[in-house]
């Protein structure tokens, strides 16, 4: 796999004088076998660095101050090969700012029966070594990944690599920049929140913008770039007749590839990951941005509608994850239900605004009216999605905290072709089952905005919820409600607690 050439996780190991200058000559070496072998193997975005084996409380703390100064290093993978008394750790792991990760290995992997002596049981010491550091990090109440196997084994090299990707959309939100571009749907609650407690909690900065701001970049009619996309529009999808050349809708057309042109140079030029828009403060624009958004989505950018600045930024952080796996990610809406005495499912989608990057086949440009915000008829991409494992990440504000829901759903093909529905969207079937998800969701708050991925699993928001210090529920196969709401209601103590400590 490429990977990212300017961002590294160090690969740090730990030790101590004890052992003499043999053993950790042996430890270092170990230490960089393991590290080469992984950047070979593992399927990683992001190459692994090694630092040198650490032996005493200052060279740990030297490591750790130099690990957050570093803007390349986007975290830390640590592995006590020997047994590292952790009272050296407590100034250094005080210190760390970058997401960490315990690797829980061993430099061989089987017993070799026959040979093994004292001078093997003092090398290979990770079964105990690794504890003694697992206890001070607990005692510390520091969020970390553990991964325990051998180094070689997929399955570890896999967790490896899901959690640098987490570390990769984690560091995106430190200098990420949300344009909010009019503020929000008025009166709705879910898609508010603290932005300042959001900056300090994820790194990401949120502003609001009007769409003049926008407009600024708006190119001509005429513009050779107005011309060179709408032949992109002729080529990637299959333009409805009023919108080819000489259609009667032409001119809506320009104006959407007028639109997405000054987006983009106003995402660009403000140096913006991420943005919202929303139907009810539109100013000069003519019509609400939808194959806009749904084509800047797919380039990458993080979208929220009516003002969805958390939605926004989790889609870009989401995104950034997920870049060259299979399987798209959108912003998404609950819309409508599907219900039977058989079986009931979920239809997703929005009024425009899904990202083409979950499309199962060519989409269709059309344009319909919208019957909200009183502009002119929007054009937009329309499609079915890939069936598949997906899920829906829904981040919100508690007021005391921000709080991560995720579902685990099955998107199904929809069972007839729907041709009067104006709008991408995605059927699916809520896990365990919808009673119970739907029930289990608006127990813990969860927003009818969400986050949409065919590419990432249950697992990249654990660690990602860690790496942020936040609260995560789970709605998956195992659910059931009574102790859903005790897990709510446990979490209410701990994390009313934690804010006191902290
Ligand atoms: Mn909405």
């Amino acid at each position: 796999m490429k990977k990212l050439n300017n961002k590294e996780i160090w690969f740090i190991t730990g030790s101590q004088h004890l052992y003499g200058p043999e053993v950790l000559k042996q430890v270092a070496q170990h230490s960089e076998t393991i590290v080469n072998g992984l950047n070979q193997d593992a399927p990683l975005l992001v190459g692994f660095k090694y630092k040198d084996v650490v032996k005493t409380p200052d060279e740990i703390l030297q490591t750790c101050i130099a690990a957050n100064a570093d803007p390349n290093c986007i975290g830390v993978v640590v592995w006590m090969h020997t047994f590292s008394p952790a009272k050296m750790w407590i100034r250094g792991l005080s210190n760390l700012r970058k997401p960490l990760c315990h690797l829980h290995t061993q430099f061989n992997a089987e017993i070799p029966w026959e040979s093994i002596d004292m001078d093997f049981m003092n090398l290979n010491q990770a079964a105990h070594g690794d504890r003694e550091f697992g206890h001070i990090m607990s005692r510390m109440r520091k969020k970390r990944k553990i991964v325990v196997g051998h180094w070689q084994s997929p399955s570890v090299q896999q967790k490896l690599a899901v959690w640098s990707r987490v570390a990769m959309g984690w560091h995106e939100l430190q200098t990420m920049k949300v344009a909010r571009i009019g503020d929000n749907m008025r009166e709705v609650a879910v898609t508010e929140g603290d932005k300042v407690e959001a900056q300090l909690r994820f790194g990401f900065s949120v502003n609001g913008y009007d769409t003049t701001d926008v407009l600024r970049y708006l190119p001509g009619e005429s513009a050779s770039e107005v011309s060179a996309l709408l032949d992109v529009y002729e080529n990637e999808y299959n333009l409805t007749d009023s919108l080819k050349k000489g259609g009667k809708s032409r001119a809506s057309l320009v104006e959407a590839a007028r639109i997405e042109l000054a987006l983009k140079a106003f995402l660009e030029n403000g140096g913006f990951g991420a943005f919202t828009d929303t139907f009810e403060n539109l100013g000069e624009f003519r019509q609400l941005p939808g194959i806009a958004s749904q084509r800047l989505m797919a380039d990458g950018y993080g979208f929220g509608a009516e003002g969805d600045w958390k939605t926004a930024a989790l889609l870009r952080s989401m995104k950034t994850m997920a870049q060259g796996l299979d399987g798209g990610t959108s912003f998404m809406e609950d819309y409508t239900y599907h219900f039977t005495p058989e079986k009931s499912y979920v239809l997703g989608s929005h009024m425009l605004e899904i990202c083409p990057s979950i499309a199962s086949h060519k989409p269709s440009c059309e344009i319909h009216p919208l019957g909200i915000g009183g502009k002119a008829d929007p054009v937009r991409l329309v499609f079915n999605s890939k069936t598949g494992p997906a899920l829906n990440a829904s981040l919100v504000d508690m007021g005391n905290r921000f709080r991560l829901i995720i579902n685990e759903v099955e998107a199904v093909a929809p069972q007839a072709d729907l041709p009067k529905l104006p709008v991408a969207r995605v059927l699916w079937d809520a896990k365990p089952n919808l009673e119970t998800a739907a029930t289990a969701w608006i127990l813990a708050g969860g927003a009818h905005h969400t986050v949409y991925t065919q590419a990432l699993t249950t697992e990249y928001m654990e660690d990602f919820a860690d790496m942020a210090g936040i609260e995560i529920v789970v709605i998956d196969e195992g659910t059931n409600i009574r102790d859903f709401k005790n897990q709510l209601n446990a979490n209410e103590v701990y994390y009313h607690l934690f804010e006191l400590r902290c």
